[in-house]
């Protein structure tokens, strides 16, 4: 089957999709986190689930292995986060919060975020973007600087 950027195929994916297992579908391709290479993370997926031509919006699986993260960055798009399998911690601007299954994490506009599996399990979550969005910005050596200066923030970015 032919693939979209976007990880689903030209055809329109079947009514429904029995779950495998959690965070697992059929005709579901893994796809790579990130494609630019200088974006820097670690042992994490990407699902593309639903991605119709007439939604304005998408709604990604990413899984991070444990041990793992996500990117630190912010963009000027916004993020809705659901926990969908194992238990980590999120950053969201200047808070550290523990996440686990079914909390619901909001990322606003140009807001600090990054995912990490540092729980002794996989973090997965669902996340809802719209089609059309800026490309992530990732923190200056200033911006880390001043992340760090708060010690919750600077734990986890070590964790
Ligand atoms: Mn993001």
């Amino acid at each position: 089957m032919a693939e979209t950027e976007s990880g689903q195929g030209d055809q329109r994916p079947a009514p429904l999709r029995a779950a495998l297992s959690p965070g697992r579908w059929p005709d579901v391709p893994v796809l790579a986190y990130k494609q630019d290479a200088d974006s820097p993370f670690e042992a994490v997926t990407r699902r593309v689930l639903f991605a119709a031509p007439e939604l304005d919006c998408e709604l990604r699986y990413f899984e991070v292995d444990r041990g793992g993260h996500s990117t630190l960055e912010r963009h000027e798009h916004a993020h809705a986060v659901v926990v969908h399998r194992g238990c980590g911690q999120c950053l969201v601007g200047h808070d550290v919060r523990d996440i686990g299954v079914g909390d619901l994490v909001s990322i606003a506009p140009m807001t600090w975020h990054q995912f990490r599996a540092n729980r002794g399990e996989p973090l997965g979550f669902l996340c809802m973007v719209n089609v059309r969005r800026d490309k992530p910005r990732q923190p200056t050596r200033e911006d880390l600087e001043a992340l760090k200066a708060v010690p919750a923030i600077a734990t986890f970015l070590k964790s």
